[in-house]
């Protein structure tokens, strides 16, 4: 085993990082450098990728791996599997880390289960004990615990991290770029990308998103939702909702937050009729600042909140909205 901490970038479906690869890339310098005593260095996976080792540079990277392959073009599970698997095979590293995105989640259990590595997903915090074990700490059993996990005997150490539970500073280094060529038989990729359809929108992406409105079943119909969209809009925020809502056809499923949906981690989560289940609570309970409204005063929502209007929506978010605005439009 080396003493090298590799973070894989995640990159957005236009080729661009996400913000979670600089999150964790920072994390692993203020936290596991010292104790391993290697360097942190950046992963790149895809097809003409290497032109984005300066940016992974930005935020402390002094090496850069860089795979490129035409069968990696598009996101697809068993190229990136064999990818990072045969990299990880050379190389050795200590420390593997990825963003707890759909891609992550996706390719990381299986690559762990090629190397024969120990994999934890959805880390919060990470860490290291003075013989240079991996220790994070993530939610279990609905975010009402927060377990601490330190890996055992089984190299490498592999995690995926929370999206918005790190904070990205720049710490600027010239990477050593070194390519790799790693063999991909096309026979291996069992599924072939037809097309692509990126969702148009503005409002940031609901895993990124420093703040969140989100709305549930007491929205009462897909037209209503306009009262959230427009508050969001206002805070610049992204929007999601509970699967009671999805499931009646208010918004798209792609929006839900929760243990069968997305997980959030914004600094600011606005609940808006929703009730608080744990299943909901599962996806966001690691926001920093939960704000809740909601017409009944013994929802569980108002057990986890920071801050809790107990009113029907119709009545407080109309001039809520309308105070946040104006408040905005001051500073
Ligand atoms: C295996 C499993 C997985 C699940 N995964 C998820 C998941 O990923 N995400 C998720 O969200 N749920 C999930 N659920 C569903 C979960 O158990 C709840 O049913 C769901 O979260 C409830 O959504 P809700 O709060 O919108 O609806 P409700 O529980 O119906 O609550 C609606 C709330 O709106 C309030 N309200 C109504 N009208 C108004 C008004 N005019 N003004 C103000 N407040 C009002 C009510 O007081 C109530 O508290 C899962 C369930 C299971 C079994």
């Amino acid at each position: 085993m080396s003493s090298e901490i590799w973070v894989v970038a995640d990159l957005k479906i236009d080729g661009s990082i996400r913000q979670v690869t600089f999150e964790a890339l920072s994390e692993a310098k203020a936290r596991l450098a010292a104790k391993f005593g290697g360097p942190v260095c950046g992963v790149l996976l895809g097809a003409n990728v290497s032109s984005l080792a300066g940016e992974l540079g930005k935020y402390g990277a002094e090496k850069v791996y860089v795979v490129e392959n035409e069968t990696l073009k598009d996101f697809n599970t068993e190229g990136y599997t064999i990818a990072l698997s045969e990299l990880i095979k050379k190389h050795q590293p200590a420390v593997v880390i990825t963003g707890n995105t759909v891609f992550g989640q996706d390719y990381f259990p299986g690559v762990a289960a090629r190397v024969g590595a120990g994999v934890t997903m959805d880390a919060i915090e990470v860490d290291a004990t003075d013989d240079k074990k991996l220790q994070i700490k993530r939610f279990s059993h609905s975010s009402k615990a927060i377990p601490t996990k330190l890996f055992l005997d089984h190299y490498p150490m592999m995690t995926t991290v929370r999206p918005n539970s790190f904070k990205a500073v720049e710490d600027p280094k010239t990477p050593e770029v070194i390519n790799e060529a790693v063999t991909i038989d096309p026979g291996d990729i069992k599924t072939k990308v037809i097309e692509i359809k990126a969702k148009e929108s503005d409002r940031p992406e609901l895993t990124e998103a420093d703040r969140v409105g989100s709305g549930g079943r007491g929205l009462g119909s897909e037209e209503n939702f306009k009262h959230v969209y427009e508050l969001a809009d206002i805070l610049g925020a992204a929007v999601g909702a509970t699967r009671a809502a999805v499931d009646a056809g208010y918004c798209p499923y792609d929006m839900q937050v929760g243990q069968t949906g997305k997980a959030v981690s914004p600094n600011l989560y606005i609940a808006i009729a929703i009730s608080g289940s744990v299943q909901h609570f599962a996806g966001m309970g690691s926001s920093k600042v939960i704000v809740a409204i909601n017409k009944d005063p013994e929802a569980p929502i108002f057990q986890k909140c920071d801050y809790g209007i107990v009113g029907d929506l119709f009545d407080v978010l109309p001039p809520f909205t309308a105070r946040v605005k104006s408040l905005l439009s001051q500073s």
